[in-house]
């Protein structure tokens, strides 16, 4: 491809890590030179190999007393696992491989601190495996209902067991946006301020955006900045998932109905020359893309598939249709396919094989 002075000029800022807002946004209306540009990053960070790793999802609880406009997960009449069917679920993905086990459920009524160190404990109390658990809400929801600050409830939660936490909730790290779609969420300080705080603990976290509702371009680039700008003083975000939105079963989907094909691969490049280099790993969630665009995704800057989340119900709520598993095989197929070498890996990106 043949480059202005400016174009050139900016693939040199990429390759610094000094993209600015003007230009991400000049960027995405040239989607050629985006695609390039994410794609020369991801090799010279990670080269060929594309990641994946064995995992289950544990979802204790649909009952919850948020109201987010996008869920579909929530239910008024649903469950709460009971310790003896958590343990049961964590003791058969760990029979099928598993490494990793992320917990997340709703925000149930009441919950205690108490309660969710005691999960970790039990889990830990019989199986030597690591806990990826509970979203920056549901850690401020644990706090709140016990009374203590959120770096206590993190401390005492990784004494319980915790290894690390999704960072989920972030949805768009925009207040009003946040208003209009999950009013009664910690704010976008609040979401910083756990992160941050779990961070400087040695807790590890994922960062996540979910795009493709209400938001605009600039509010992706303002949310990627702001990522980087945690990363940049902590260094304890493990990867960056974009998370699109699905707009089936939720009320938010009436006047919203999810990002196209051409909007998520963007999302993904700019993902990865926004993060460059402070954050290595760029992750597609295959669950929401499905298998075919999420393989599109490596050629947009992705280098890891996520896991396999054996029993994944928050996004077929919302009218996934992925299935809730898919098999290392799968994986593999996917990536070679793709050119790419396949490599299995822990959540904190250690290779297992
Ligand atoms: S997204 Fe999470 S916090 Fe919001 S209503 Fe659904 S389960 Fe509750």
């Amino acid at each position: 491809m043949k480059m202005d002075l400016e174009s050139a000029d900016l693939v040199e800022r990429a390759k610094m890590g000094e993209v600015t807002k003007e230009d991400a946004l000049h960027l995405v209306r040239n989607t050629s030179l985006l695609f390039k540009i994410a794609d020369e990053l991801r090799s010279e960070a990670v080269g060929d190999i594309v990641t994946y790793i064995i995992n289950c999802n544990v979802n204790f609880t649909n009952l919850c007393v948020g109201d987010c406009t996008f869920c579909a997960f929530k239910k008024e009449r649903g469950y709460v696992l009971s310790m003896e069917q958590i343990l049961q679920k964590v003791e058969d993905a760990i029979a099928r491989g598993a490494t990793e086990i992320c917990i997340q459920g709703g925000l149930l009524k009441g919950a205690t601190l108490d309660f969710y160190c005691e999960m970790l404990k039990y889990i830990k109390s019989h199986f030597d495996v690591h806990l990826h658990a509970f979203s920056p809400m549901e850690v401020f929801h644990a706090a709140e209902n016990s009374n203590v600050d959120v770096q206590d409830a993190l401390k005492a939660l990784k004494r319980s067991g915790l290894d690390s936490m999704p960072g989920t909730a972030a949805e768009i790290l925009d207040d009003d946006i946040r208003k209009k779609i999950c009013p009664n969420k910690i704010s976008t300080a609040q979401w910083i301020d756990i992160i941050a705080t779990a961070h400087r603990m040695g807790i590890p976290t994922t960062a996540t955006i979910m795009y493709g509702h209400i938001e605009t371009l600039e509010h992706w680039v303002d949310h990627l900045l702001l990522i980087r700008g945690i990363q940049k003083k902590t260094k304890g975000f493990t990867e960056f998932i974009p998370l699109s939105f699905m707009s089936k079963n939720n009320g938010l989907g009436k006047i919203a109905r999810g990002p196209t094909s051409v909007d998520s691969l963007k999302m993904h490049a700019l993902s990865r020359i926004l993060l460059y280099p402070y954050i290595r790993n760029v992750q597609a969630s295959w669950v929401k893309l499905g298998r075919q665009l999420a393989r599109e995704t490596l050629f947009c800057g992705v280098n890891d598939l996520g896991g396999t989340l054996m029993e994944e119900h928050i996004t077929r709520s919302a009218g996934g249709v992925e299935g809730e598993y898919m098999s290392p095989e799968e994986f593999e197929e996917i990536i070679t396919s793709a050119g790419r070498v396949p490599r299995r890996r822990t959540t904190l990106y250690a290779f297992t094989e």
